[in-house]
């Protein structure tokens, strides 16, 4: 399958972003369809949110009132 480069628009800061072909079958090989929606700094960030939230489940579950 060829891959070839796209431009895209993140879902989240709307910026237009390089969706590299390489990547593209990086993505693919990971079992992966379609198009990523968010760029690279968007990914990383939700990450580190993600990651923040399954550190502290404990917060996460309890709320107050
Ligand atoms: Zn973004």
């Amino acid at each position: 399958m060829n891959f070839t480069h796209q431009r895209l628009i993140c879902v989240d800061c709307m910026n237009g972003y390089l969706f590299p072909a390489e990547e593209q079958q990086a993505h693919a090989d990971a079992g992966q369809s379609g198009p990523i929606s968010r760029c690279p700094d968007c990914t990383t960030s939700r990450a580190a949110i993600q990651a923040a939230r399954a550190a502290a489940p404990v917060v996460a579950s309890k709320r107050r009132y």
